[in-house]
């Protein structure tokens, strides 16, 4: 039986109890506030002199969140140094010892929870329900790889052999793993990664995104609080370009685990590649071109609140996020009305209101792609709608009003665009083969929705589509850890799931032991 259970997060009817976490939020706001957040390298022996980064709110980058020291190569070298001499003791430890600091870990991070939340909005411009959402995740996410390395880890499985021959095979960390993870889910991929990493028996040097790094910082304190020794876990904030490039061209890194664009899984794996050691594992979870499939049988009130939380919640900025509704013919023009209507009703703005639907995105250089894509969509494909931007809020944040574009087909998309941005294509009843090959042709595979009561249907579309998280006749974001294991195939990510029960074993060797009785 499964003993673990799920974290609880907050009651969303309790008014007071949201009220309460709005206002903590918001209290940490005020310049001078005792939250103000400072980070440095957490490398035992060793201290950086790289540059010091201002950390501001993506919501009004007049509110100063804090701000980190940057890892310099130096302690790049100090930290793989480290964590070789540290990882085969942590191995060693009975991985129900490793699992029991990562429990602990997770309750610590449900006690802390005020703090955790205001980074989640003023760092990453996360909105309270997703802030919250990321607090639970991040909770389960320890709690299900603490459950799973006992499991796995806790003995070793005993194999057949002759009378006289005992056989054993035995799973042990590998090393050193990198873990570099996104600024999207700072907290929940963050410690995701970080925690299966450790509770295989790995030390581990944790890459923030650049965007995230104080979140970053307060997660790998609360682990070492837990009990993880400081030369197990290692944090080592900067930019990627000297960070992680240094890192992953090191000959003693056993793996890496990477969240993030395809492009950059792409020059990790060429890192790791080109230098002369061990082959190291590499564990990406990459981007995608995620779409819904509707047919004439579906609901258009649930298409629509379904299309809108697939496209929109989190500001898009989900690699599972919808970014192409297809539409059969006879109901689209229902359809697309009732999206314009629902987008009207869109509140963005402020992600720390309660009443907010879309926060901001998370920087400039994301608003200039966004915007940029607009553009081009506003010459070549036909606006469906626009949401309304609060205009207290522009001007001082990065916002970007959730948007509507009808498009002939998917070859005007060239690449996944990170954002609210959702393109709407009508297909013809008897194309569902047509409309399933060109989402398999863009070569992403992460995941697709499906509206549609015809069982044919749904069993075509499953059968064919090479896609990781299918949903059927709901939204297609927010997988549960345990419960849909989380990730892509082809350009999407190598596997195995986040949050599944085969993801530990890639951070992981078998050594057999066979010996003569
Ligand atoms: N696991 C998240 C979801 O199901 C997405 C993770 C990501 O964006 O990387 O929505």
């Amino acid at each position: 039986g499964e003993l673990r259970k799920n974290s609880m997060g907050i009651n969303f009817s309790n008014d007071n109890e949201l009220k309460a976490l709005a206002e903590a939020v918001n209290a940490t706001r005020h310049p001078g506030a005792a939250n103000s957040w400072t980070a440095t390298p957490l490398v035992p022996g060793a201290q950086s002199n790289g540059p010091t980064v201002q950390v501001t709110n993506p919501a009004d980058r007049r509110d100063n969140v804090g701000s980190y020291v940057s890892a310099d190569a130096a302690l790049v070298d100090k930290a793989l140094a480290n964590g070789v001499a540290a990882q085969p003791n942590w191995d060693r430890l009975p991985a129900a010892s490793r699992a029991a600091i990562l429990e602990h870990a997770a309750d610590q991070l449900e006690a802390r929870r005020g703090e955790f939340i205001a980074l989640c909005v003023r760092e990453a411009g996360k909105s309270l329900p997703d802030a919250i959402a990321e607090i639970r995740e991040a909770a389960d996410f320890l709690r299900y790889y603490a459950t799973m390395a006992r499991r796995l880890f806790g003995h070793p499985e005993q194999l057949p052999g002759p009378t006289g021959e005992s056989n054993q095979l035995y799973l042990n960390g590998r090393g050193v793993f990198v873990c570099i993870s996104p600024w999207n889910f700072p907290l929940a991929i963050f410690l995701g990664q970080v925690s299966a990493a450790l509770a295989a028996g790995n030390s581990v040097i944790a890459k923030p995104a650049e965007q995230t790094s104080l979140i970053g910082y307060v997660a790998v304190k609360l682990l070492h609080d837990a009990g993880v020794p400081a030369d197990v876990l290692q944090y080592l904030p900067g930019d990627g370009a000297v960070v992680g490039a240094a890192l992953t061209k090191d000959p003693r890194v056993a793996g890496v685990a990477f969240t993030g664009s395809t492009e950059t899984a792409w020059a990790i794996n060429r890192a790791l590649a080109a230098r002369n050691a061990p082959i190291a594992a590499l564990i990406a979870e990459t981007g995608g071109q995620n779409a819904m499939i509707a047919d004439s049988s579906a609901l258009p009130e649930q298409i629509v609140k379904d299309v809108i939380a697939s496209a929109f919640q989190s500001a898009g900025q989900r690699c599972s996020a919808a970014r192409v509704l297809f539409v059969q013919e006879d109901i689209v023009d229902k359809v697309v009305g009732m999206l314009s209507g629902a987008m009207a009703e869109l509140k963005v703005g402020d992600p720390g209101q309660l009443s907010t639907d879309v926060g901001p995105v998370i920087d400039e250089d994301a608003l200039k792609i966004l915007n940029d894509h607009a553009a081009r969509m506003d010459k070549e494909a036909s606006m469906i709608a626009e949401a309304k931007l609060d205009p207290a809020m522009t001007g001082h944040g990065t916002f970007f009003a959730p948007r509507a574009y009808e498009i002939p087909s998917l070859d005007v998309l060239k690449r996944e665009v990170f954002g609210p941005v959702l393109h709407v294509i009508r297909w013809k009843g008897s194309e569902l083969a047509k409309v399933v090959d060109a989402i398999n042709a863009t070569g992403y595979g992460l995941t697709l929705g499906v509206h549609s009561r015809i069982d044919d249907t749904v069993e075509y579309i499953r059968s064919h589509a090479r896609v990781g998280n299918c949903y059927v006749n709901r939204n297609q974001i927010g997988a549960v850890v345990g419960v849909q294991p989380f990730g892509g195939e082809s350009l999407s990510g190598t596997g195995p799931k986040a949050g599944g029960p085969h993801y530990l074993l890639r951070f992981a060797g078998e050594r057999t032991l066979t010996i003569n009785t």
